[in-house]
């Protein structure tokens, strides 16, 4: 990717699009093109078409998706699969109309099954039933990474798929019923030292396992893969360890410096056992994540809750 490369980064408001644009400024790329959504709504085909036409980028990170924790997932599931697959099929689409060199489509680890073996690996992908809870998701997802292979097979586009962990960093969602856990626990924790309760609940039987990994690290690994990466099928982006929900809510806890207790509502779904990436894939790439969780969560903590109340 030269610097001067005419690059879009669709999604660029949400926590992935702004950490991708952060990064690609910090290396030089001068040439970036970005659309809020009242500019440009990308589930409309006009529009996206009159877009590709027009501004022809040589370069697209789709990072625009309709995202949410386990809650929204599960209540807004017509929305979540409509505007994914139509947010993608319109820039996939109009990306080879308008002769785009390359393509990166960023999904998520929900596209495996519910109960695949850990940790997940790529070649997963479709070997059994998915996770209820976020099912029309990960089924646009899926259908993503499908057609960036089948855009590559008919017509030789370099299109590529990465398929993020859950992610936390600048920019996330605190919308305490639409986000997803870190984000809400961090606020959670926050508001009951402030408000001096005794009590923080947290959903679910806290056994689930998650992994996370820092925005910004996903971000360094997206424009390294764009730079190096050019295979059909995907690419998992994680850190390949994972925790307990409760030993997050602890971790949270400390550092946010709440001394009350922890109450599980099991009312509260837990959603799938685990999702621990396999990044052996990755590492062979040449990539490895540097954040770690303490001190991300930490900095997320300052930046949002601390910095801006001083
Ligand atoms: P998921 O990874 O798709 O299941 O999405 P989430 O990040 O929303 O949830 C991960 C796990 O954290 C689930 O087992 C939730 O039940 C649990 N969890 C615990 N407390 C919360 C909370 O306050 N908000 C959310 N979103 N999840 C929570």
């Amino acid at each position: 990717m030269e610097k001067e490369a005419k690059i879009f980064v669709a999604g660029h408001k949400g926590m992935v699009g702004s950490a991708i644009v952060r990064k690609l400024k910090k290396e030089g790329f001068n040439n970036l093109i970005v659309r809020s959504s009242s500019e440009l709504d990308l589930r409309n085909q006009e529009s996206v078409k009159g877009f590709f036409q027009e501004q022809k980028p040589d370069y697209v990170f789709l990072a625009a998706a309709k995202v949410g924790g386990i809650i929204a997932n599960n209540s807004y599931r017509a929305d979540f699969i409509y505007e994914n697959l139509a947010i993608q099929n319109n820039v996939i689409h109009y990306a080879k109309e308008a002769g785009v060199k390359k393509l990166m489509f960023l999904g998520s680890s929900c596209i495996y099954p519910k109960l695949a073996p850990q940790p997940l690996k790529e070649e997963y992908l479709l070997t059994g039933p998915l996770e209820p809870t976020n099912e029309p998701y990960a089924i646009a997802k899926i259908a993503g990474i499908k057609m960036c292979d089948a855009y590559r097979d008919q017509y030789g586009c370099n299109f590529v798929s990465v398929m993020p962990t859950n992610l936390y960093g600048p920019n996330d969602n605190y919308d305490l019923q639409k986000s997803h856990v870190l984000p809400a626990l961090l606020r959670k924790f926050h508001e009951a030292k402030e408000q001096g309760k005794d009590v923080v609940e947290v959903w679910g039987s806290g056994t689930p396992l998650r992994e996370f990994l820092h925005v910004d690290d996903l971000a360094d690994a997206c424009v390294y893969l764009m730079q190096t990466y050019n295979e059909p099928g995907l690419v998992n982006i994680g850190v390949g360890e994972d925790i307990s929900i409760k030993d997050l809510a602890l971790l949270v806890k400390d550092i946010v410096g709440f001394e009350g207790e922890l109450h599980f509502d099991a009312t509260k779904p837990d959603g799938t056992p685990r999702k621990l990436m396999d990044v052996s894939k990755l590492h062979g790439l040449g990539w490895k994540a540097r954040i770690g969780l303490r001190q991300g969560i930490t900095e997320v903590y300052r930046q949002h809750f601390i910095t801006e109340t001083v």
